[in-house]
């Protein structure tokens, strides 16, 4: 709900009227699948099948696979649009995101016989991308230092190792995951000597995988792998050989991008629910939202939502024209990021004792958006790359 007294704000992208009409769309969606049933499935863990049968079926799950491929063969700029409006509704479309930027590294880097076998049947739902493999429990954000191994056996890989925090494994049919084949002490670079493979998850449980969920704050269904002697058809391998880092590198700054629409979608809905609520609640007379203790800070969080929504608008038109887009995918998605978290908790305290009550679901969309400052990169991360390969300053590790 919108307050009739402001009007509702265009957000950058509605510039363009398709991503207006796509938005609708979007909108219209959301609107059959309401707050009550995000909340029901957070507290239950379950997973949101039939919504992501609906975005699947409408074809906005698709929408960066090409035309060729049965997809809708639109942009990131789209594509965000898409998930910013999931966010907006009070949705989380984590429960399926990974589909679009994984799906990116299987087209750029896909063999013609893997993207003719995987990506018709990806658009059309008949297999689920969702899940993509590289963070493990002993490297963490040091991803050149994995220690997950993919052994050449004939026309195999073996893979023993293990990873955490990857998430919707158990609703996916495929996992996209990236595996040492070269030992530290043999490569050329940091970065040699990973390579990426498509991994089928399909009855993966009794070839030598094990999957184990992990208890977390938010409904992500991340789960932890171990993989012991894991066998994986050489013909899966993704791009070349060793060079597996570029494979998912490639795909990052669309995760970036997308992730930061997502958090301007929260920041939104955060936004829209602080203000409608500081009009309406009326204490000692007035609403409080004639306080401008009350009001201040919400007109804060919009202005800085604006500011990170042009970067993510900036970042998203960069990628789709094949321009580099780096420095704009991490700041857009620490700009959002921040943006969000700062407008979630303002909406809370807005709310006052009623922003704790799970039935208002700001305290859910909160735990939501707080996982970006950490996943898929940290803020102290960004600010890292900007420091060094924006700013030219000396790297710090
Ligand atoms: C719910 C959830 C879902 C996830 N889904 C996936 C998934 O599907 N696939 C996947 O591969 N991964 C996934 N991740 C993992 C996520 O990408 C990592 O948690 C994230 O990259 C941070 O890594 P880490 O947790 O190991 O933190 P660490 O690398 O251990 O870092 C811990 C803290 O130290 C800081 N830090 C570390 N090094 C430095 C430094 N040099 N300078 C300054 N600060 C530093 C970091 O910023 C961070 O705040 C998920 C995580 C969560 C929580």
């Amino acid at each position: 709900m919108v307050s009739a007294a402001r009007p509702y704000f265009e957000p950058v992208m509605q510039t363009d009227q398709h991503l207006q009409d796509i938005r609708e769309s979007v909108k219209a969606i959301c609107e059959s699948f309401g707050e009550d049933y995000w909340r029901k499935l957070d507290e239950s863990r379950g997973y949101p099948t039939e919504f992501v049968k609906e975005i699947t079926d409408s074809g906005f799950l698709g929408c960066l696979i090409p035309e060729n491929y049965g997809g809708a063969g639109l942009g990131l700029i789209e594509a965000c649009a898409i998930l910013e409006e999931i966010s907006r509704s009070g949705g989380h479309p984590g429960a399926a995101h990974a589909q679009m930027y994984v799906m990116g590294s299987v087209l750029k880097h896909g063999s013609d016989e893997q993207k003719e076998k995987y990506l018709p049947a990806i658009a059309s739902g008949e297999l689920r991308l969702q899940s993509f493999g590289v963070t493990e429990p002993g490297t963490g954000t040091d991803t050149t230092s994995l220690q997950t191994t993919a052994t050449k056996v004939g026309d195999t890989y073996r893979v023993s190792g293990q990873k955490v925090w990857i998430s919707r494994v158990q609703h996916s049919d495929l996992l996209v995951l990236l595996a040492r084949t070269k030992s530290m002490q043999d490569r050329a670079s940091k970065t040699d000597g990973l390579s990426c493979f498509i991994v089928d998850l399909r009855g993966a449980e009794k070839r030598g995988l094990t999957i184990r969920p992990i208890d977390a704050m938010i409904n992500h269904h991340a789960c932890e792998l171990f993989f012991d002697n894991f066998e994986v058809p050489a013909a899966n391998l993704l791009g070349a050989e060793h060079n597996g880092f570029k494979v998912v590198m490639d795909g990052m700054n669309a995760e970036r991008i997308l992730i930061a629409a997502e958090c301007i979608g929260d920041a939104r809905y955060f936004i829209d629910k602080a203000t409608d609520y500081a009009n309406t609640r009326v204490v000692f007379d007035r609403p409080i939202g004639q306080n401008q203790g009350v009001a201040f800070p919400i007109a804060t969080a919009y202005a800085q939502t604006e500011a990170a929504s042009l970067m993510v608008d900036k970042a998203a038109r960069l990628f789709d024209t094949d321009k580099p887009c780096g420095p704009e995918a991490n700041m857009a998605k620490m700009l959002a990021a921040d943006a969000s978290w700062k407008a979630g908790d303002t909406c809370l305290q807005t709310h006052g004792g009623f922003g704790l009550s799970r039935e208002y679901h700001i305290e859910r969309k909160l735990r939501e958006t707080r996982l970006y400052q950490i996943a898929p990169i940290s803020t102290n991360l960004i600010l890292s790359y900007i420091s060094e390969h924006v700013l030219g300053m000396p790297r710090s590790f």
